[in-house]
């Protein structure tokens, strides 16, 4: 396998000349390679991007969303492949890659090819006096970089309304999973996108990235990641003035109320812990559960988590793929230490293993699901992000409690509260420092709502029109009648 970079409209390798290795996590070998690219790549794509961007912003609306609609097609039509190659990439199991993560990608390029044609803006009448009116012009050439944990989902979710919104892209998908960005980008000339307008270069973050936020011509950067990464690019983005969106890190929540329904609190708590091996930003990884019900939940979780076999993610049947890399599952099993050194309990799991009968998966990555207890709200392990298949289980006594447990953590991105009670949701919903609060569901997601976090967890909205006015700079405008 061998992955290039789309620059103007042609696939390319570095310019340097150097490659890094792809992984297969699920055998830890490696069965290809992608470009390491560095500023000269940069520039030459922002260059064609720029050079595009005039043509692009005068296209009309509906132009612009046939292409991303021809794209989605294309999406649609080689899903099979799609849904392989993210599994192959990442060690996630197939039956996710083909249910959530591929069709969510043809879902953000149809959505913002639709989304785009509804977009309005506003306008003000001072009565008799003047009209003002709002333009909201594209931005320029825009940077959208995503991480490795929903690697097609996420690159879609920004590109799409970046271009939708007549901006032309130089986006950066993670080094650690770019074959499903390098497939579309295969497509993009199919699609009718004009050369120059949608470019996709791979490396490494501290390489190619930086080199990409820093660049003079870049007018804004879409960043989904880690705080620290996150941190870092708003330190280099902040003295040029660029428009910054962050999306980074969680440590969510789960709260269970005695008066939720049970069966669906417990099956979706396992769902929400250790779905893609918990490296869903939105996994839930502290679950809080109401004294009265705590012995019966935490047992028959960990009943259920016993159960979850890590398997080939290649299988269908597999439900517990491999984590996505030799040091990320160190980092994970460090913290799985640092939890026993805390004081707590592994009530199952607590190490890493490989699939039952695969001696040719013996060497890839896998972590048992893992429930802690017996650790204090506020040690380190439950005040900071593992993004693994980890996650702690403790009782509250209060609804104060629960709240004053739920917002120690330095972020602030999901939270999930199950009761039966809607006024007691309500008022947990508004006491809870998050930007976004699930009530007896997780996951469930409508694309024109606005997602993102606060506190440590990000900057800004994506979603719905949040994404349209981010990807374009109001202008107003006063005619005196
Ligand atoms: P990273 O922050 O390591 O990387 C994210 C992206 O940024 C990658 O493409 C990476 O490139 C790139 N990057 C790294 N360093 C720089 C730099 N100096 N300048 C520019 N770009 C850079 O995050 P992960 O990939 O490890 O993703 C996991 C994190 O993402 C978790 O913290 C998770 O919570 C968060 N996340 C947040 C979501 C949200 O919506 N809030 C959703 C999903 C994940 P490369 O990998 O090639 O080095």
């Amino acid at each position: 396998m061998e992955v290039l970079n789309l620059i103007q409209g042609e696939l390319v390798s570095a310019k340097g000349g150097e490659w890094l290795d792809l992984t297969d996590p699920s055998k830890g070998s490696i069965y290809g390679r992608l470009p390491r690219s560095g500023a000269e790549d940069v520039n030459l794509a922002v260059e064609s991007a720029d050079k595009a961007f005039k043509s692009w912003s005068d296209t009309p609306h509906n132009e612009r969303a046939a292409c991303l609609n021809r794209l989605a097609d294309l999406v649609s039509k080689n899903a099979n492949l799609l849904s392989a190659a993210e599994s192959t990439d990442n060690g996630k199991p197939i039956s996710l890659a083909s249910s959530v993560d591929i069709p969510r990608a043809e879902s953000n390029l149809r959505f913002y090819a639709s989304a785009i044609q509804h977009f309005a803006s506003e306008s003000h009448s001072m009565e008799g006096v003047a009209i003002n009116y709002t333009l909201r012009k594209p931005l320029g050439v825009v940077a959208c970089i995503s991480p490795w944990n929903l690697p097609l989902y996420l690159f879609t979710w920004k590109v799409a309304p970046a271009l939708a919104a007549g901006n032309c892209v130089v986006a950066k998908p993670s080094e650690i999973t770019p074959v499903t960005a390098y497939l579309l980008s295969t497509w993009v000339k199919e699609a009718g996108f004009p050369d120059g307008v949608f470019n996709i270069i791979h490396g490494l973050g501290t390489e190619v990235g930086d080199a990409l936020v820093r660049h003079p011509k870049i007018a804004a950067v879409s960043f989904t990641g880690g705080t620290a990464t996150g941190a870092h690019i708003a330190s280099v983005t902040a003295p040029r003035f660029k428009k910054l969106s962050l999306e980074l890190g969680g440590k969510n929540a789960a709260i269970i109320f005695d008066d939720c329904d049970f069966e669906d609190a417990l099956a979706t708590t396992l769902r929400s812990s250790f779905s893609n091996q918990g490296q869903i930003c939105l996994c839930g990884s502290r679950i809080l559960v109401e004294k009265s019900l705590y012995p019966k939940f935490r047992d028959l979780l960990v009943e259920k988590a016993k159960k979850m076999k890590v398997g080939d993610p290649q299988n269908p049947a597999t439900k517990m793929g491999a984590v996505v890399s030799k040091d990320h599952r160190d980092k994970i099993l460090s913290y799985i230490e640092l939890a026993r050194s805390e004081g707590g309990k592994i009530l199952c799991g607590g190490s890493s293993t490989t699939p039952e009968n695969e001696p040719h998966l013996s060497e890839g990555y896998y972590i048992q699901p893992t429930i802690i207890e017996g650790l204090n709200f506020d040690c380190r392990v439950n005040q900071e992000e593992i993004f693994g298949p980890v996650v702690t289980i403790q009782p509250f006594e209060s609804d104060e409690e629960a709240v004053y447990f739920a917002n120690s953590t330095e972020f602030g991105l999901a939270a999930t509260v199950w009761t039966k009670d809607l006024k007691r949701a309500h008022n947990m919903a508004a006491a809870l420092d998050t930007g976004i609060v699930w009530v007896n569901c997780w996951l469930l997601r409508d694309l024109r709502t606005p997602f993102g976090g606060v506190k440590n967890s990000g900057v800004g909205r994506e979603g719905g029109f949040e994404a349209l006015q981010f990807f374009t700079e109001p202008q107003n405008v006063c005619i005196k009648l």
